[in-house]
């Protein structure tokens, strides 16, 4: 770590929901963050007024709410046109941003001949070469420039190339190293004057003393244009970390657009934010995914040296799984409310009985119903006499903790039945299921009246 403290930033466009994907992204900035006493930058990139919409901002930091992902600073691009036109100006008066006149077709055509001479389709940076009076006639034909940044591989000439490499150790993927003569000049302004997403994501980046940039390895490429980019700002770049993208099992990488992968949809799901942080945390490293209710353990065993560098294998059964373990595992206190909030009584008694049979906390609800509502009889005519058995044999009121122990006990002996053929009739007429929590944890729940109610 430097002597500086940290400072990270989440850059989602707002152009649709975050998926899974993103929100592990938010996900190991924000803990990056919060494990170097650092702070934690959301950052909208909607410079795109066609594509990016409030409303899908909005939703963004709702789902990070959601997720505990609480940011200490919000910025928005589009509130920060002026800084990044000052910049623009800055690298046009250095001669490092630059009018480019080619249509689309032109660079397609340019493209395609360069591939047939064996050449890197990339720009050939010959709209240096325009005259003044050259460009003055293509803008008075009506011809609109775009700009592009110029790459630093030259020394005098910028017609001239040299050999240069950007260089910079990856905290994720260790050493990296790109030749800037493998890529073109990129475009950093539109022929309509609006901002492509590099210019304004260095300027910003600089403008907040961004010090670690954490990003999915999608962008490596990226990374070495910026770096060049801080230098022509004469900008120190802040440190890199490029993680792996999480893919479906099959390979298929996950679009922003899969409804039942957004945050959103998680949540509506019934799934618990904190099964969502487990598996966005711990999905990719060296770490066992495990269900962990709490983000301040999550910081306490985070770190990036711990992230692969191959793609994030996310098997969507798995939050399902993940989730019922959490549950499991969570206990009254946490939930009170929640089920409060749901109408179910029963207490800490109820809680202990059920939660080992949920897969999402909604399903609490059902078993309550079960055991406080009336029950439609369902029984096999061939238990019948064992039921009404059971009925006579149920201990009296006032109950202890022995009610249980002591009916079985009474009843095996009264009719010779053990195992499943005891069990299994007791189970469908109390709770008209076959599988469920203990019956001896239910019973005291559903209670005498209700239970002898359920055997006659
Ligand atoms: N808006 C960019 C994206 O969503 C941000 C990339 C970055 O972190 O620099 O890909």
């Amino acid at each position: 770590m430097n002597d500086t403290p940290a400072k990270v930033r989440f850059a989602p466009s707002p152009t649709g929901h975050i998926h899974i994907g993103n929100a592990r992204t938010a996900l190991i900035n924000w803990l990056f963050a919060r494990k170097h006493g650092g702070r934690f930058v959301l950052r909208f990139d909607d410079t795109d007024p066609e594509r990016s919409r409030a409303e899908y901002a909005d939703a963004i930091a709702a789902d990070l709410g959601w997720l505990g992902i609480d940011p200490d600073v919000v910025v928005r691009q589009s509130e920060r046109l002026a800084l990044y036109q000052a910049t623009a100006e800055r690298l046009k008066a250095a001669g490092r941003l630059y009018p480019c006149y080619e249509t689309a077709d032109e660079l397609d055509r340019r493209r395609k001949r360069r591939r047939a001479r064996g050449l890197p389709p990339i720009y050939d940076r010959s709209a240096l070469k325009l005259s003044a009076a050259e460009r003055a006639e293509l803008e008075a034909a009506g011809r609109k420039p775009h700009w592009r940044f110029l790459l630093s591989n030259f020394d005098d000439d910028p017609e001239r190339i040299v050999h240069r490499k950007i260089t910079w150790p990856d905290l994720v993927r260790g050493p990296q190293t790109i030749d800037l003569g493998s890529l073109s000049d990129p475009v950093l302004i539109r022929e309509d004057g609006s901002y492509l997403y590099t210019l304004p994501s260095v300027a910003d980046d600089i403008d907040l003393a961004i010090s670690h940039v954490i990003r999915g390895d999608d962008h490596v490429a990226n990374t070495a244009v910026q770096i060049d980019l801080f230098a022509a700002l004469g900008a120190a770049a802040p440190r890199f970390a490029h993680h792996s993208l999480l893919t479906m099992a099959s390979g298929e990488g996950l679009s922003k657009r899969k409804g039942a992968l957004s945050i959103a949809g998680l949540r509506a799901a019934g799934y618990e934010a904190a099964a969502v942080t487990s598996l966005a945390a711990l999905i990719g490293t060296s770490d066992a995914i495990a269900p962990m209710a709490d983000l301040d353990d999550l910081v306490a065993g985070f770190d990036l040296s711990k992230l692969s560098t191959s793609p994030a294998r996310f098997d969507p059964a798995e939050i399902g799984l993940l989730n019922a373990r959490l549950l499991h595992e969570t206990g009254y206190d946490a939930v009170a409310g929640r089920l409060d909030a749901l109408g179910i009584g029963g207490g800490e008694a109820f809680w202990a009985a059920v939660r080992g049979n949920l897969t999402i906390f909604a399903e609490a609800a059902e078993w309550w119903r079960i055991v406080a509502e009336p029950l439609a009889a369902d029984r096999d005519p061939a238990d019948a006499e064992f039921l009404t058995r059971a009925a006579d044999l149920l201990p009296p009121e006032p109950w202890d903790d022995g009610v249980w122990d002591a009916w079985i006990a009474a009843l095996k002996s009264a009719t010779g039945r053990k195992g499943k053929s005891l069990f299994q009739p007791l189970r469908r007429a109390l709770t008209g299921r076959d599988d469920g929590p203990e019956l001896r944890l239910l019973l005291p729940l559903i209670g005498y009246r209700n239970t002898k109610a359920r055997l006659s």
